[in-house]
C-alpha cells in the first residue's frame, strides 16, 4: 500500500499533476485531489490542509504518482509507502 498526500496550502492549481497521473482531478476549490473512484484507490480523506489518499500497490513501482510529484512546481505532492 502507499499514500499520496497533497498539501492544499502549497497547491496552487497549476494541474501539472493531472497530466501525469489520471487519478489526480480538480476539486470544487480549484485545487488537486485524488479521484476516489479511480482504480486502486482505497480511500481519500480531505481536510482544509491536506488530501491523503491510500492506494493499493507499491510507491516505487507507481511511475505515474512519482512523475506527478516531480512535476508539481511548489512540491505539494508526496508519495510514500505505508503499512497495510
Ligand atoms: S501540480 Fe501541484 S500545485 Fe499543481 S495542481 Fe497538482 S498538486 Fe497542485
Amino acid at each position: 500500500m502507499f499514500e499520496i498526500a497533497i498539501d492544499r496550502d502549497a497547491c496552487d492549481g497549476i494541474f501539472a499533476c493531472l497530466a501525469r497521473d489520471g487519478r489526480f482531478v480538480e476539486d470544487d476549490d480549484g485545487l488537486a485531489t485524488i479521484d476516489p473512484d479511480a482504480a486502486g484507490v482505497v480511500r481519500v480523506e480531505r481536510s482544509d490542509e491536506r488530501v491523503v489518499a491510500l492506494l493499493e500497490g507499491d510507491a516505487e513501482a507507481d511511475d505515474d504518482a512519482t512523475l506527478a510529484a516531480r512535476a508539481c512546481p511548489p512540491g505539494a505532492i508526496s508519495v510514500r509507502e505505508v503499512d497495510a
